[in-house]
Parts: C-alpha cells; sequence; structure tokens
C-alpha cells in the first residue's frame, strides 16, 4: 500500500459537499476563515464560496479532484474541515468520504486498511486534504 495520504490525490470532499460553519469562525468575529472566501447560508450559518451551488467546489481548493489536492487555507479552515477524517482513519469507515470519493470516480478507502501509516506526508494529520504550504 502507498505510503502517500490518499488525501492528498483526491480532495473530492472540497468539491461535492456544501461546508458549512457557525458564522463566529470567520475572521471578523471569533475564528481564522478568512471571510471574504465564505457565503451566507442563514442568519447564524456561512458556509465556504462556491460549495453552495450545484456542483460544489470550495474557493480554498486547489488542483483537480482526484489528482493532486491541497487546502490553500489550511491552518484556517473553517472546523467542518478539521472534524471531517478520510475514511479507514483509526479503522473508522466514513460514508460520506466514500461518497465524494465515489462521485469522482476514486476507489473507496477500506474500513481496517492493513497499513495506514502515512511517514511522508508533509503534515501533522491524517484527514482531509492538505496544506498547499
Ligand atoms: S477525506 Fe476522503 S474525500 Fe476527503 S480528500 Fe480525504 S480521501 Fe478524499
Ligand atoms: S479543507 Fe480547505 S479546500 Fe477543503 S473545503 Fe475546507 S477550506 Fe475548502
Amino acid at each position: 500500500m502507498s505510503d502517500i495520504n490518499p488525501c492528498m490525490t483526491c480532495g473530492a470532499c472540497c468539491a461535492y459537499f456544501r461546508v458549512s460553519f457557525y458564522w463566529s469562525e470567520g475572521d471578523d468575529a471569533y475564528g481564522n476563515v478568512p471571510v471574504a472566501l465564505t457565503e451566507p447560508v442563514s442568519p447564524f450559518l456561512r458556509c465556504m464560496r462556491g460549495t453552495y451551488q450545484k456542483d460544489p467546489r470550495c474557493i480554498a481548493l486547489q488542483g483537480e479532484p482526484g489528482e493532486a489536492t491541497c487546502c490553500t487555507i489550511y491552518e484556517n479552515r473553517p472546523s467542518t474541515c478539521r472534524e471531517f477524517v478520510m475514511s479507514g482513519e483509526n479503522g473508522e469507515l466514513n460514508e460520506a468520504c466514500l461518497r465524494a470519493r465515489a462521485h469522482y470516480h476514486l476507489p473507496p478507502l477500506y474500513k481496517d486498511p492493513p497499513i495506514l501509516t502515512f511517514p511522508d506526508a508533509a503534515t501533522d494529520e491524517l484527514s482531509r486534504v492538505q496544506s498547499c504550504a
């Protein structure tokens, strides 16, 4: 099995779901998410710009899903992104990850993969797309 974090060649979840979060995560309130990259959903919710449309794609996503992708605001991404885990991580199946991958014709990441270590990944986290830095 490859040592490369599958998220680094995926990015499907950033171009499939509406990525919404509580408004105060914005950098005009108590958080760090650049408000200029968001749009309102309701009086209490914001989402990443581009994810509230028919064919969602987060404005902060760099690259093409299924190829090389990364997040241009990785350190300041919303909690929704931080909490979304890759299927197979910690032996847990994430149906949403699998659904997004399937949309881009990417193979499923199975529960309990034989090896799940990514020593070459330039990150201390395993989940989701990674930093572009
Ligand atoms: S969490 Fe799943 S869908 Fe999202 S980038 Fe990683 S492998 Fe792809
Ligand atoms: S991880 Fe980054 S690119 Fe992906 S949805 Fe979140 S903010 Fe957008």
